[in-house]
């Protein structure tokens, strides 16, 4: 199918990320970059660390978006951080200019979390990289009627009537496929500007946490990989995503 992706929209699945998988375990021959699963309902969504994303019926937009790296694993670098940046430049369209990204895989609204990416790859070192890109969006998931174990907001909340799904999924794909091939050959380091215009902690002070450790200073935004700078009196300390959450102080 060359320049051609499809767009699966199926009724229930667990979780689009486990189904993209599937396909990549089964037939990643028949996968081009850019193909996406959409579910209807997503029952068993899945965050960072096996957290739960809670997506109630027909209040989500839960998708998983194939591509590949044929450099390896190591051109991925700042991945889920350009990701935040297409969703943002999606949500534009839908008069949402200032939704923000909090490093390294959210995407915020009124100060609270509105939709997470979830990243997960295939591959082995020296060889093509198989990403899957997860993206739960809250469309319609009011917090007076669901608890997601956080402080969340929706975009039915925000614009008062709730957007057609159906757009807003166009809008986050083409946004995705715009931006993914200049950032598979030349990597995040163009991007970085975007990323900290909409940096939720832009220079405040911030806390990480790994494991049980714990780590403050202030948030002096993201260098070409997509590592956080994090600056304390001893200098600029760099973070990788993976194990790091972060919260403002
Ligand atoms: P955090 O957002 O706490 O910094 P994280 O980025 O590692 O952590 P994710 O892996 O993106 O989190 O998502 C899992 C977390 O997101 C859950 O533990 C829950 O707190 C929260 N969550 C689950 N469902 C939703 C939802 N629909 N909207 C907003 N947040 C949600």
């Amino acid at each position: 199918r060359p320049g051609l992706s499809m767009i699966q929209v199926e009724p229930v699945l667990p979780s689009t990320n486990a189904e993209m998988k599937l396909r990549i375990a089964k037939a990643r021959h028949d996968l081009a970059d850019g193909d996406v699963i959409l579910a209807e309902v997503q029952t068993d969504g899945k965050g960072r660390h096996g957290r739960k994303w809670t997506a109630p019926v027909g209040g989500s937009l839960t998708m998983s978006m194939y591509w590949s790296f044929p450099d390896g694993y190591q051109s991925m670098a700042g991945l889920s951080l350009l990701v935040g940046v297409a969703i943002c430049e999606a949500l534009r369209k839908f008069n949402i200019e200032d939704a923000q990204l909090k490093w390294p895989n959210d995407i915020y609204l009124n100060g609270r979390k509105l939709a997470g990416v979830l990243i997960e790859v295939e591959g082995q070192i020296g060889a093509t990289a198989h990403s899957v890109i997860g993206i739960g969006l809250n469309v319609n998931v009011p917090d007076t009627q669901y608890d997601v174990g956080q402080p969340h907001s929706d975009l039915t909340g925000y614009l008062g009537e709730t957007p057609d799904r159906n757009r807003l999924a166009a809008a986050v794909i083409e946004s995705l496929r715009e931006m993914l091939p200049e950032f598979t050959q030349q990597g995040f380091g163009k991007f970085v500007p975007y990323w900290e215009a909409l940096d939720l902690f832009a220079d405040k002070k911030i806390v990480l946490q790994m494991g049980d450790k714990r780590f403050s200073g202030i948030d002096r935004g993201v260098d070409q990989s997509g590592a956080l700078l994090v600056e304390t009196e001893d200098g600029i300390t760099r973070f990788h995503g993976g194990e790091v959450s972060l919260r403002g102080i």
